[in-house]
């Protein structure tokens, strides 16, 4: 902001562990400004034309209209400066476009409410989102002087802001119930997701508390498929195979890493699976292993992993998908794939240290946030049978 009147502060709800957020820049393990196309909106685009032109060199148009350039050699933002943004080192925030000016951070609108997450794709975030000392999900009171040109409103028509937080909040303390396996937890969301779908949204706020606490009396068995994890690895990479390419070594290595613990190798054009073994086996080992001690020990984390989830997508209100029930269905089959890639980088029975978490969570979150169009997912898991609520139990590894 150069001289003039500063803008007016606006009341911001900010997911707590926000508060010790700062990019890492240079010490950075994965930028951000590599291997995307950082949109630049209109407003940025129009302040380079006034009075920055020599910025309009670094726009160009791809992933959408006006996004900033990538350098073909290294695939970064041709701005980054050894880790650091040059434009906001030589012009300041002001400059930035909005997908640079926020990112890690997701800013929604809920009516007169304004909502600040964050996405576990950048590392910071998933240090201090699952394992950060405070509780990191309280939604905080703040303010802010910058939000996002677009902004979509996400709070249905029968409910007030008030209703639709009370909604969110329910989810997200389920979610924490430390009493509760998180695998269990997250079968419990999909079973209260979708009886909520049966009822209509202004009854939402009465009921979910009720049908969150009555999920256990509900879920039906788990039926399971000595080929789910296989299929599991198998889709990903598949999706992986379908999506822009651009170089992601760290995916690629904990992808090798399932592969080498489930002893199979997927061909990455076929996308056929060959296996060393009887494969079966290599799965019911790493189960029986993971039953030691990495399932109690990765607790904590897990439980995080699913509040940042919801957190991130606003749940049940918006993410990926159509509806609700879609939406935990996809954030279902996303935890059996980071606890099957956790399961995959256990040394014995001994569960993965933190940084190696963090490597998986990010990258895994990375790609899969990042998925433009839910269609070719939802073919492959309606294929597998993994939008049903049993098949899901058994899928996310709650034996009931
Ligand atoms: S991924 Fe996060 S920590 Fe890394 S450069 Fe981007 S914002 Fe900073």
């Amino acid at each position: 902001m150069k001289g003039g009147t500063p803008p007016p502060p606006i009341p911001l709800r900010r997911a707590a562990f926000l508060d010790a957020f700062e990019c890492l820049g240079d010490k950075c393990e994965d930028t951000c400004c590599k291997g995307w196309g950082m949109q630049l909106d209109p407003a940025r685009l129009s302040l380079y034309q006034k009075e920055a032109p020599e910025l309009l060199d670094a726009v160009t148009s791809g992933e959408a209209e006006h996004i900033m350039r990538r350098d073909p050699v290294t695939d970064a933002c041709v701005k980054l400066e050894g880790g650091w943004c040059g434009i906001h080192k030589s012009r300041g925030t002001e400059f930035l476009g909005d997908a640079c000016y926020f990112y890690p951070r997701i800013t929604r609108a809920f009516g007169n409410d304004t909502y600040m997450t964050a996405a576990l794709s950048c590392p910071e975030v998933v240090r201090l989102a699952l394992y950060g000392e405070k509780d990191p999900f309280p939604w905080k009171e703040t303010v802010t002087t910058r939000v996002p040109v677009e902004m979509k409103d996400y709070k249905p028509d029968a409910l007030t802001s008030e209703e639709a937080r009370a909604v969110m909040e329910a989810f997200l303390q389920a979610a924490g119930d430390g009493t509760a396996t998180p695998e269990r937890i997250m079968i419990r969301l999909v079973n209260a997701a979708q009886s909520l779908m049966t009822i209509t949204e202004k009854d939402w706020p009465q009921a979910v508390g009720f049908l969150l606490r009555i999920a256990d009396t509900k879920l039906l068995p788990p039926e399971g498929n000595d080929t789910d994890p296989y299929r599991l690895v198998n889709i990903l990479v598949g999706l992986i195979a379908a999506s822009k390419k651009t170089n992601r070594p760290r995916l690629d290595e904990v992808v090798e890493r399932m592969e080498k613990a489930l002893q199979i190798r997927i061909d990455r054009v076929a996308l056929t699976i060959t296996s060393a073994t009887r494969t079966p086996d290599a799965h019911v080992g790493l189960e029986k292993r993971w039953g030691v001690k990495a399932a109690s020990a990765l607790a904590p984390m897990l439980r995080r992993w699913i509040q940042a989830e919801l957190s991130m997508m606003a749940f049940p209100f918006a993410g990926f998908g159509a509806d609700m029930r879609e939406r935990i269905a996809f954030i279902a089959i996303r935890f059996a794939t980071l606890r099957l890639a956790l399961m995959c980088h256990m040394s014995d029975d001994t569960p993965p240290d933190a940084g190696t978490v963090v490597k998986i969570v990010q990258s895994l979150s990375r790609f899969l946030d990042h998925l433009a169009d839910p269609t070719f997912s939802r073919m492959a898991y309606t294929e597998a049978g993994w939008f049903l609520e049993s098949r899901l139990r058994a899928l996310v590894g709650d034996a009931g």
